[in-house]
């Protein structure tokens, strides 16, 4: 059995059609309406297209201390995904919750929203703060006006629950990610002449070579961290497009690759490593054919690991009222690397549904996972 409270507050925001590329002033006039009703007052942190905004409230007196509550409000596109129901409609069916965003992660969101008249009637001592934020999924872009304006308003929180998916588990870690689009620029001549031109496809093979080279390196002497599935950073090439028929030599290869680090870790030395080569020794190379090539590499993701010590009050004190003394460390990324290192705010990743169900069709949460979080909600509320 799910209440009628949170089962209402779900389907309504499931409703809303955030994917990343669309507006999400719907969903947040809802939750800024929503939580008029109870004299709270939000904070919109529009985007520059004015489409798009984060929310910040705070419940309580307005000082130093207490928590954050943060999600995103965004989802992934269901374009060419094989749903069963209609992704933005809420279909309850076997003990579980159909919809894009069960899982990921709307779920937190509309359980937090439900335990608003239960905090506005406990008088805090200490602040409770929502925090929306939009454009997570597309490498936690959104979040940081958010996070501008806590620092501007120096509170403090003591610390951070971020409620991406992970079963309601602890999870202490997650690994950075930087991603970066490649362009070779080379030569077009006929492939009869290749010697002539400069093959864009080939050069783009020799980086992506060394980009792989250097992931053996790092499989092979770490450092290492056995907490993670995947112990150690990994180099990946995940897209690549270029040439245009079999007889031109081909004067354009662009690919895309990214390095997940492990906080021990400086992705940035490996960039230098990628671009050192291609400027040392590639484009060295193709200058020797023609000065007008080139390699050019432009950011795309930018987000640190996230590594909290299990040891820390705070780890102890949600393990405690999760009833649950594990802790984990994940592959995906989550905002709450940027809460740690950006703003200085300890930070833990607990949420509703499991990771296994996020991004794909027919993404799903079972009422059990929505009863554990409901639960956890009414114990951090009562502790605070
Ligand atoms: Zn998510």
């Amino acid at each position: 059995m799910i209440e009628k409270k949170s089962l209402d507050l779900l389907k309504t925001l499931i409703g809303f059609d955030t994917t990343s590329f669309k507006s999400n002033l719907n969903l947040i006039k809802f939750i800024e309406n929503y939580l008029n009703q109870y004299k709270i007052k939000s904070e919109l942190i529009y985007d520059e297209t004015k489409n798009k905004a984060n929310l910040f409230a705070t419940i309580g007196p307005n000082s130093s201390g207490g928590i954050v509550l943060s999600g995103h409000t965004d989802v992934v596109p269901v374009a060419n995904q094989k749903w069963d129901t209609d992704p933005f409609q809420l279909i309850e069916k076997d003990q579980k919750l159909y919809g894009r965003g069960t899982s990921d992660m709307k779920s937190f969101i509309g359980l937090v929203l439900s335990r608003v008249p239960k905090i506005v009637e406990k008088k805090l001592s200490k602040p409770i703060h929502l925090a929306f934020s939009y454009d997570e999924e597309i490498g936690c872009v959104g979040v940081h006006g958010l996070l501008d304006l806590i620092e501007k308003k120096s509170i403090k929180p003591e610390f951070c629950i971020v409620g991406e998916p992970t079963s309601m588990e602890v999870v202490i870690g997650h690994k950075g990610k930087h991603a970066y689009s490649v362009k070779v620029e080379g030569l077009a001549c006929h492939s009869g002449q290749a010697p002539f031109g400069v093959n864009a496809i080939n050069y783009a093979s020799k980086l992506i070579a060394y980009i792989d080279q250097l992931n053996k390196e790092k499989s092979i002497n770490g450092p290492f961290d056995n907490d993670y599935e995947v112990p150690h950073t990994t180099l990946h090439t995940g897209l690549i497009k270029g040439g245009a028929i079999l007889n031109i030599v081909p004067d354009l290869c662009e690919f895309e690759f990214e390095v997940r680090n492990l906080i021990k870790d400086d992705p940035l030395q490996l960039v230098k490593k990628i671009e050192d080569y291609a400027s040392q020794k590639l484009i060295k190379d193709m200058h020797k054919v023609s000065s007008k090539t080139g390699i050019s590499f432009n950011e795309k993701v930018n987000y640190p690991a996230l590594d909290m010590s299990e040891d820390i009050d705070l780890v102890k004190k949600i393990k405690e009222l999760l009833g649950n003394n594990k802790h984990k460390k994940v592959v995906y990324g989550t905002e709450a690397g940027l809460f740690k290192n950006r703003s200085n705010i300890p930070t833990i990743v607990c949420g509703p549904g499991s990771i296994d169900q996020a991004h794909k069709p027919n993404e799903f949460i079972s009422i059990e996972q929505i009863n554990r979080c409901s639960k956890f909600l009414d114990n951090l509320i009562d502790s605070h």
